[in-house]
């Protein structure tokens, strides 16, 4: 697990090492703990404000080099704007940004969790330190030179000073777990192909077993045999064998339905014999960001040990042409028993996602399935890189998970599901074929998903926008969001745990 931060709370009458971080509003109002800490500073922040033009805006930040009275070397201002009307999202965001100010290359650094009218709460105080931790991930394995800005600390050490220690690390424990796993996922979207084979994806996600998760791998001779004719199809053309995974974690009461979540896990994506076009094509090693969120929020739900039964499934394979590669007109039988013709074999997440959503639904038997897939490029034209697209067959389910994505700020839109659309992926040869044609792309591949899920609840979240490649946030710097832990991890704590 990569760890460049680590954090302790610490009280407020604790001296402060390395930069000092501290918040205000927008009438540049700092709290009794935070003047307490600035001692004789307290008038230079007003008049380094005024020479820099510095309005307390949420999410502003004022860089002070050496104050005069204070030890610090630095004192970093941050605003909150209006403290009164702070979402969460606003203190992950000043989380975000005042990791982002500390910097690299140091290896302490003090926060002052305080607003200007209270000490934050335990919550906020949490979310604050999630911020630090999303925003402080960085992806530099393979990078073997030194960058100037860099004094070799591989790890800053975050003091972060709130009212009441305990009761902030309570809080916050479960909220690292989840951060954890939004790091893992992040950590094997960035991974490259060359590293990341199905097999290799299969043994890290068995590292989950550190944490009580029952994980089976299934072999192509075991999908050979569940006869996993649409998934085995994608990857018969890779010399990489593909894997099905299926991670347990039993968190709940004995016996009781899981709840499952279904990850598309393409390690590369060439389109097969329908190649793409060479421009970009390195970006699709994050073909697999579905099944790398499933594994993060595997990882956040059984650290945390939160109070659910829960089914992991991710297919993974790898897409590539070759003298085995599976053939546009090609017809598979999947493990449902219905047909497929193949049309184009770059619509090959959807076939891995058909076999693995049917096993789940027949073996284990889910309150409902949510499955992610960096599907259709298509989603990305109709939403951007903002909001993922969902589909459902469960307006409850679909309620649910809008409200999730609205408080953890990874949103979801919801898009049509019609028999009109249903009928666009009819084929003359077969049960159905695997591409609708260009129109409404995003919607023939869920109303195909739909096929294989056997009347369970379900949605489907199109996360070829959200998943990489994103514009850069205040609490992600890294080409692979881990889209989707945060959002999964609150809709389960908020619905499906024992006893809330
Ligand atoms: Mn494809
Ligand atoms: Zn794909």
């Amino acid at each position: 697990m990569p760890d460049a931060v680590r954090f302790g709370f610490v009280s407020f009458s604790t001296a402060a090492r390395g930069p000092l971080v501290v918040f205000c509003d927008d009438a540049l109002k700092l709290g009794t703990a935070t003047r307490k800490a600035l001692g004789g500073a307290v008038d230079l922040v007003k008049r380094a404000a005024a020479a820099n033009r510095f309005k307390g805006k949420l999410g502003a930040a004022l860089d002070i080099l050496a104050p005069e009275g204070l030890r610090a070397d630095r004192l970093i201002v941050i605003g909150v704007g209006k403290a009164a009307d702070l979402a969460e999202r606003d203190l992950l965001k000043l989380g975000g940004v005042a990791a982002g100010k500390i910097g690299k290359g140091n290896r302490a650094a003090t926060v002052v969790a305080e607003l200007p009218a209270a000490a934050m709460t335990p919550a906020e105080a949490a979310s604050l330190a999630l911020g630090m931790q999303l925003r402080a991930y960085r992806f530099d394995r393979y990078k073997t030179k030194k960058k100037d800005d860099d004094d070799g600390a591989t790890r800053t050490e975050i003091a972060v000073a709130v009212k009441d220690t305990a009761a902030a690390r309570k809080a916050f424990a479960p909220q690292g777990h989840v951060g954890d796993g939004v790091l893992l996922a992040r950590e094997l979207v960035n991974e490259p192909p060359n590293v990341l084979s199905p097999v290799e994806f299969a043994r890290r996600a068995s590292l989950l077993r550190k944490l009580g998760v029952k994980v089976e791998v299934l072999d192509v001779k075991a999908m050979t045999k569940l006869k996993m004719g649409a998934l085995l199809g994608v990857g018969q053309g890779s010399t990489q064998p593909s894997r099905t995974v299926i991670m347990r974690w039993n968190g709940g009461r004995r016996g009781a339905a899981p709840i499952a979540f279904v990850g598309k896990g393409v390690c590369f994506d060439t389109g097969g014999i329908s190649i793409k076009p060479a421009g970009n094509m390195e970006e699709m090693k994050g073909d697999m960001g579905g099944a790398a969120c499933v594994v993060g929020l595997m990882h956040a739900l059984a650290a945390r040990k939160a109070r659910v039964n829960v089914v992991g499934a991710i297919g993974i394979v790898e897409n590539m042409p070759d003298g085995n590669a599976q053939r546009p007109g090609d017809i598979v039988t999947s493990m449902s028993g219905q047909t497929i013709e193949i049309i184009n074999t770059d619509a090959e997440g959807r076939l891995v996602l058909a076999d693995v959503l049917w096993y789940v639904a027949k073996k284990c038997k889910p309150q409902f399935m949510v499955d992610l897939a960096t599907l259709t490029g298509a989603i990305m034209v109709a939403l951007g890189t903002e909001y993922a697209g969902m589909f459902s067959n469960n307006d409850q389910l679909a309620e649910r998970l809008t409200e999730a994505g609205q408080a953890t700020g990874e949103r979801v839109w919801r898009m049509p599901l019609a028999p009109e659309y249903d009928k666009l992926i009819d084929s003359q040869f077969a049960d159905m074929k695997n591409t609708g044609g260009r129109h409404g792309g995003s919607i023939t591949a869920a109303q195909f998903l739909q096929r294989f899920v056997d009347g369970t609840p379900w949605a489907h979240l199109d996360i070829a926008g959200t998943a990489m490649g994103a514009p850069k946030t205040d609490i992600n710097q890294s080409w692979g969001s881990g889209y989707g832990v945060r959002l999964l991890d609150r809709l389960v704590a908020r619905h499906y745990e024992v006893g809330r």
